[in-house]
């Protein structure tokens, strides 16, 4: 098997990382304190071609794959996750719109994503329905010719900047089916009943906007509704396959950044007379981080490539999600163990890297979801 990366994708990740290091890295720490980032540095990575390059090419988009995304998006994280956060999030839902739209969503959706004109989001989420999606309760219901919607979604990214958001919404309450009663629309931001929120104090990615949405009789034609009336569930489980993907490449990035502070600071730190990187305890701790950070990329990477390759392995991309998490978690940890007190203070990088590590085991499919879906696979039958 051949896990070597192509010219062209190296080049993206080269360049990725130079414009990561160029625009995150000397305002990161502001951002993170702040809650806030320069939408300017959004429209640059646009401009230079960043986001959207899964996008089809009749869309705008530079028609490459998801690993080509998760490339990018491995590199802006391991700069910096907040950053990261906010330029790559804002097609968060573009692959939605590729897989179920109609001809004329994806024409009028998805090129403003790509040319940094329109931000988009998805929300899913709702007060009383996490992990178990099928509780959710904001409904659409059908009048003449369009849908009013009405309900409440918590914790959406890119809640207060979306232009549109893909809405999860109850269409068929009575069905015995519970994998039947959603379906997916498409929901402008300035009709009139939309309502968002910013959350603050969120324990990490702080650069970016985490917010609770509301829909009082929000009206929509019915032609935004996307894919078919009660697929939602299954079309939601389509797209979570491949936006997983990208947070194992978010995960992946994390970790390798909590290993790049690790091995500068163990360098130059001296203790007891020698500095320590010389002590075997640090040197197990950077070796067993590079290995694990090594497994959980060639996990995506396998994942990454049989998605684009037409052979989408749910349970492949199940396990890159929760272990990638978990040694993003781990990494982040030891990272911080190595920096003694100074990791503690936010001076230090690797305080951002231990708070924004966590997300990456909760959003899209805790590890608890994930492992059970791997284990349904294992079990099934
Ligand atoms: C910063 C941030 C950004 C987010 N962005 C978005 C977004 O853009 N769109 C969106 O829709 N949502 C978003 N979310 C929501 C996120 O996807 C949910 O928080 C996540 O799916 C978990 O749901 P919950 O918080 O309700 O936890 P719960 O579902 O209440 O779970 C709590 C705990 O119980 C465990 N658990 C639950 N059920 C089981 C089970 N059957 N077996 C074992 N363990 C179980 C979970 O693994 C978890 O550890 C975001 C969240 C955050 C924090």
């Amino acid at each position: 098997m051949d896990f070597t990366l192509s010219k062209e994708q190296i080049d993206i990740q080269k360049a990725a990382r130079e414009f990561a290091l160029g625009e995150f890295s000397e305002k990161a720490q502001e951002f993170d304190r702040n809650e806030t980032f320069d939408p300017q540095i959004w429209k640059k990575a646009c401009d230079l071609g960043f986001v959207g390059v899964f996008i089809d090419e009749a869309y705008g988009g530079a028609g490459l794959g998801l690993l080509e995304h998760c490339l990018i998006t491995e590199e802006f994280w391991a700069v910096d996750a907040g950053m990261g956060n906010a330029v790559l999030t804002t097609t968060f839902g573009a692959e939605l719109l590729g897989l179920f739209g109609t001809e004329e969503q994806k024409k009028k959706y998805l090129p403003p994503l790509v040319e940094g004109k329109a931000v988009i989001g998805t929300a899913i989420t709702e007060p009383d329905a996490g992990s178990d999606v099928t509780c959710a309760v904001t409904s659409a219901e059908k009048d003449d010719d369009e849908y009013v919607i009405n309900g409440s979604k918590m914790f959406i990214t890119n809640g207060t900047r979306a232009n549109y958001l893909n809405v999860f919404c109850l269409t068929d309450p009575d069905n015995p089916d519970r994998h039947k009663r959603h379906s997916f629309f498409i929901v402008e931001t300035d009709r009139p009943g939309f309502e968002a929120t910013k959350i603050h104090g969120k324990l990490g990615i702080r650069a970016n906007d985490t917010a609770e949405i509301s829909f009082s009789n929000v009206r929509i034609p019915a032609s935004n509704l996307i894919g078919q009336e009660g697929n939602g569930f299954k079309e939601l489980m389509n797209f979570f396959n491949m936006t997983r993907l990208h947070i194992c490449a978010q995960a992946v990035g994390i970790a390798r950044a909590a290993l790049e502070e690790s091995i500068a600071h163990i360098k130059k730190r001296h203790q007891f007379g020698a500095p320590l990187a010389s002590f075997q305890v640090n040197q197990f701790k950077v070796a067993e981080m590079a290995t694990m950070i090594r497994a959980a990329r060639n996990l995506y990477y396998e994942a990454a490539w049989l998605t684009d390759n037409g052979k989408m392995d749910h349970a492949l991309t199940a396990m890159a999600k929760w272990f990638s998490g978990q040694i993003a978690v781990k990494c982040a940890d030891e990272a911080l163990q190595m920096h003694g007190g100074y990791g503690y203070i936010d001076e230090y990088k690797v305080q951002r890297i231990y708070r924004d590590a966590k997300i990456v085991e909760i959003y899209e499919g805790t590890k608890e979801i994930e492992k059970l879906i791997v284990a349904r696979s294992l079990l099934r039958g």
